[in-house]
């Protein structure tokens, strides 16, 4: 187990900077998620942890040691990848046992000097068998990887990384190429394992969700830039600009610009076809910015069908026209029309409104953002 400390790491390729200025202290068993839109410079870091790309400036330090010069072996890091990467004409034992028995490693032989051994056999077989277990593809050993499904394929190069017991584990989506059901069981099993074996890892996503269930923390990444590191609640509650509160979260939160204006005892803010008011314990941070406008964010479940609200204020209530009605079951998913404004909602299945119909939204304004224009800095 390590911890692994980035300060400042740069990498360009020509002129593209595809990461920038990355810094991150990432604690001895932490589970970190990176997480951000294709091409903004996820895997790269990662590749950069595992010695597989060159720092273009900054440095990496591995438990403490600097590791910007060393190379990816030394570095004893497992990295699993989307692509399973196992050997088609080797066993599944043979696949998970392969490193072990191509490592050497330093024994004391008297006066100073160290002899390099094998690992025995036996310790080989205890290992490999161990991790089959812990996977629960004990019985799948003597197969070739073309005889298991994909799952147990994935499972088999997880195997191959708990074998060597490194100080740290990095995956590149590594369950994107299973079904929508397989990729939720082994999420599952993920966190599993990461919670017996107590191990620092790395973990690359595009998805979100996949962030947000197995992340201790998440780093969001737009445009090689981190956004925000938090844990994902925090990130939920509290995003720290426009692009991580519409990243995080599905269905996305609703965006509307909207301008802030005091009226009779206080403040409101301005959509056009309708006004909200602005709960009394946040009005002291929007007075200051009177008269400007912002884009206002506010997350499909927290919009409610007036009907089934608990609390109702008429300044806080806007009439909607349903214009699509999507049912799933434990939830129903609105698309709403206010003059031009479109209002995503997120209700639950007692909600009877059909489509064409008007229905009264009762926006909880408690749990509302402010973000500024142009730059997406969260004022609320
Ligand atoms: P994805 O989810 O699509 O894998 P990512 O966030 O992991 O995206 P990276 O693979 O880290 O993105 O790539 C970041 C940027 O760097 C991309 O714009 C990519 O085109 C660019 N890039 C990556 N590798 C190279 C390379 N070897 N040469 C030039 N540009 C590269």
């Amino acid at each position: 187990m390590a911890k692994i400390d980035l300060e400042k790491v740069t990498k360009r390729f020509g002129e593209f900077v595809a990461v920038q200025d990355f810094s991150m202290n990432i604690r001895d068993g932490e589970f970190v998620v990176l997480v951000g839109p294709s091409g903004c410079g996820k895997t790269t870091t990662l590749r950069m942890i595992a010695g597989l790309e060159d720092i273009s400036s900054g440095t990496i330090y591995i438990d403490g040691e600097r590791v910007n010069d060393m190379a990816p072996k030394d570095r004893d890091v497992a990295m699993v990848f989307q692509s399973y990467a196992l050997y088609p004409h080797m066993s599944v034992f043979d696949n998970m046992a392969f490193s072990l028995k191509l490592r050497r490693f330093a024994e004391p032989s008297g006066e100073g000097t160290v002899r390099w051994q094998r690992l025995p056999r036996v310790e080989v077989d205890r290992r490999v068998r161990a991790a089959a277990k812990q996977l629960g593809i004990e019985d799948q050993l003597s197969k070739k990887p073309a005889q298991l499904s994909g799952g147990q394929r994935q499972r088999v190069a997880l195997g191959r990384a708990i074998v060597r017991s490194p100080k740290a584990f990095l995956f590149d989506e590594p369950l994107s190429n299973l079904d929508a059901k397989l990729r939720v069981a082994m999420r599952a099993e993920l966190a599993k394992l990461h919670q017996t074996l107590g191990s620092t890892m790395v973990y690359v996503t595009h998805d979100q969700a996949e962030a947000m269930t197995l992340g201790d923390r998440v780093v969001v990444m737009d445009k090689a830039v981190i956004q925000q590191v938090d844990e994902p609640q925090t990130l939920y509650d509290h995003p720290r600009n426009q692009f991580v509160a519409g990243f995080i979260g599905s269905p996305a939160m609703n965006f509307l610009d909207a301008s802030v204006v005091a009226q009779d005892d206080g403040m409101f803010l301005d959509f056009g076809p309708f006004r909200l008011r602005v709960p009394e314990d946040l009005s002291s941070h929007v007075r200051p910015h009177t008269e400007k406008t912002f884009v206002f964010g506010i997350r499909p479940e927290d919009i409610y069908d007036r009907l089934f609200a608990q609390m109702m204020r008429p300044d806080s209530t806007v009439t909607a026209r349903v214009e699509v009605k999507e049912p799933m079951g434990a939830d129903l998913f609105l698309y709403l029309k206010a003059g031009e404004l479109t209002i995503h909602a997120r209700m639950g299945p007692s909600t009877k409104a059909e489509v064409g119909d008007t229905l009264d939204l009762y926006f909880d304004m408690g749990k509302m953002h402010l973000f500024e224009k142009g730059t997406g800095l969260v004022i609320i």
